[in-house]
């Protein structure tokens, strides 16, 4: 058996790696190493399969994030509502701009927003809610855009861990996860599903106005050379990379597709096992399973992670502790008991080795040294 990974970026590489290697020659030798031809031609690309109308490239997603946040001019002490279970960096750059996290708790099921909580966290000063589309699978985006459109409100999704997901409206029709909202934010880390050989994101938008405001963000608020309307940044995707994830782009499905069949065969190897949930599958969205996360009871979780890693197979704690409860974050002036469903999360998640490349004889040895933990 090939040893188990939590991630195998040598694995998927190989597979595509005559087209890479091309990619990236060719860029080497143009030397176009910034705002190359791949870099617009990747946008475009990008904003094709997603279906939104513009795709500005950036360095990383938590960039995307803090730009997202600075085109829509907010003032110091605006509130943006999101959960405290999510990676830091969805919070962190609301705080970095003088804004104020607002946060509401998570659904047990999904790990995404309550949306049953979210009317009541939303006040005069709130301006915008972030749903993070967490592990692959998108919020419910119907009830927040209708409560968006009701209060007001932007709405900046967090799509850093859903890229490719559809999210299937009450009438059927479908929409990308992160253009349905003001604004949608993903990253290129090289684990998420589209994954660069570095770091890279972008954002997405329909709104030709907000997409030029971006546009001139990223690159130091200029708006024609030299001439600054707004306090930018200076936050590219470099051509290396794009050319990378024009390549990948084209087996973004695929991609998708395998980390789903992984999903069923974990599915159907730890379905109704003795304390363990297997991941909820809401019926308004995808699941492209960013991460493939079991709850475990009982307070079994650290058990069983120590049992796996015994047997060599790799597993992670996404998320420990919620950001309501972290040190940098004390001055919210939240406290244990605020998100109940987020702070049991926090104790029972356990996310199991997903990608691309995962073979059945693996799927088989991992899934059997659960099975035996419990029994
Ligand atoms: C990865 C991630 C980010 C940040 O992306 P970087 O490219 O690492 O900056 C933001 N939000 C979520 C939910 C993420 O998983």
């Amino acid at each position: 058996m090939k040893e188990i990974k939590m991630v195998d970026l040598y694995g998927q590489y190989s597979r595509i790696k005559e087209e890479i290697d091309k990619a990236l020659q060719n860029v080497i030798e143009t030397t176009a190493f910034i705002k190359g031809p791949e870099v617009k031609s990747f946008e475009n690309a990008l904003s094709n399969y997603l279906g939104a109308a513009r795709v500005i490239s950036c360095a990383n997603g938590t960039d995307a994030l803090q730009i997202a946040l600075m085109a829509l001019e907010l003032k110091p002490g605006d509130e943006i509502i999101t959960t405290p279970f999510t990676f830091v960096a969805t919070v962190e750059v609301v705080k970095l701009l003088g804004l104020k996290p607002v946060f509401v708790d998570i659904e047990a099921g999904s790990f995404n927003m309550d949306t049953e909580k979210l009317e009541s966290a939303i006040t005069p000063k709130t301006k915008a809610i972030v749903p993070v589309h967490l592990f692959g699978q998108c919020s419910n985006m119907e009830k927040i855009l209708s409560l968006a459109k009701k209060h007001g409100l932007y709405v900046i999704e967090d799509a850093a861990q859903s890229l490719g997901a559809d999210y299937i409206f009450a009438d059927s029709h479908r929409r990308k996860s992160g253009t349905m909202g003001t604004i949608g934010c993903t990253s290129f880390f090289p684990s998420k599903n589209l994954g660069a050989f570095g770091d890279g994101g972008a954002l997405f938008t329909n709104d030709l106005a907000i997409a030029e405001k971006l546009s001139a963000v990223v690159n130091h608020g200029m708006i024609k050379r030299y001439h600054y309307d707004y306090v930018g940044v200076n936050s590219r995707l470099d051509t290396l990379q794009a050319a990378i994830l024009s390549v990948k782009l084209k087996y973004l499905d695929e991609f998708n597709t395998a980390r789903r069949t992984a999903a069923d065969f974990y599915d159907n190897a730890l379905m109704g096992l003795h304390n363990i949930s297997i991941p909820v599958r809401m019926k308004y969205s995808d699941h492209i399973f960013h991460q493939y996360t079991l709850r475990v009871k009982q307070g079994q979780r650290d058990a069983l992670k120590t049992a796996l890693e015994k047997a060599s197979v790799p597993c992670m704690i996404y998320y420990p502790l919620p950001l309501h409860l972290q040190k940098a974050y004390a001055d919210l002036a939240y406290k244990k008991g605020d998100f109940p469903v987020a702070e049991k999360a926090c104790g029972e998640v356990l996310s199991l080795p997903m990608h691309t490349e995962l073979d059945e004889e693996q799927q088989h040895f991992i899934t059997e040294r659960i099975i035996e933990f419990v029994n």
